[in-house]
């Protein structure tokens, strides 16, 4: 007996994985957050399944149901945007459904930070620049651990991505203020990333806040921040050792020069 666990991707309905598309299909009860998940994708399931939104429920409710529908024998998916491993609330469910007796296949997809990526045509990890992306939220009403604060976090000066974070975007300028980062640091918001209304829009630490306002960006957005977001970035030459000739690695000798 179990559930499976999807990811829906970002939002363009070919950006689900053939595996979580094939049990969405075989699904005979689908449940999802009818808030962000592409009503499209859910079109996409039997025209006989049963179709539950989620927004509406709450988490008992959602578990119930779902142990209802197992137990009877139905193959009972539930769609989560992205990836459901960030900021996807399963743990939750996978607690309560363990004491129905009931385990999960979580099937993974794209995240929005990686649809983000891809709509501003960027490399999050720029040889030479940064090697590394945190993946985090600003704090608002969800408080975040002491030893995750924003600040602290952006003393590596790495890439960072910002979930759940489009209303907080003052918190977000001073907390990288005061690590050190400057004004100029390009910052790319992507607001709804591979939907037909996704809108990109470029930045700086300096102009983020009033950028967003203009913009009319308050929800569905994803902050990425660094100079790896660099529009310029190209005239820098930044190089990959993957692909310098000098460079010998398992699968290639590098030449001297
Ligand atoms: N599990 C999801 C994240 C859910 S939290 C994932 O992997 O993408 C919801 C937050 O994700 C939003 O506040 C926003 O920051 C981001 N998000 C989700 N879909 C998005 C999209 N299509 N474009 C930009 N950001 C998105």
């Amino acid at each position: 007996m179990k559930l499976y666990i999807i990811g829906a991707g970002p939002g363009d309905p070919d950006l689900i994985t053939v595996k979580g598309l094939m049990h969405l299909q075989e699904a005979d009860v689908v449940l999802y957050a009818d808030s962000l998940v592409n009503e499209e994708l859910i079109a996409k399931a039997k025209p006989s399944a049963e179709v539950l939104k989620t927004a509406g429920m709450h988490l008992e409710e959602m578990v119930n149901v779902m142990a209802d529908r197992i137990r009877q024998g139905k193959k009972v998916v539930r769609v989560h945007t992205g990836d459901p491993a960030v900021y996807g609330a399963i743990m939750e469910q996978m607690v309560l459904l363990k004491q129905h007796e009931i385990g999960v296949e979580i099937v993974p997809g794209v995240s929005s930070v990686f649809a983000a990526a891809a709509a501003a045509q960027a490399e999050l990890t720029i040889p030479d620049l940064t090697q590394t992306v945190i993946l985090t939220r600003a704090e608002g009403r969800t408080p975040v651990p002491e030893f995750e604060k924003l600040r602290d976090l952006a003393n590596h000066h790495c890439t960072i991505a910002l979930f759940l974070s489009a209303t907080l975007t003052k918190k977000v300028i001073k907390e990288l203020i005061d690590a050190g980062w400057s004004k100029e640091t390009p910052v790319a918001v992507v607001y709804k990333a591979s939907w037909p209304d996704q809108k990109i829009v470029r930045s700086t630490l300096e102009h983020l806040d009033e950028d967003m306002r203009t913009n009319g960006i308050r929800k569905q957005a994803m902050i990425l921040a660094g100079w790896a977001l660099d529009q310029n970035i190209h005239d820098k030459n930044y190089r990959s050792k993957l692909y310098d000739k000098t460079f010998t690695h398992g699968f290639r000798r590098g030449m001297k020069e």
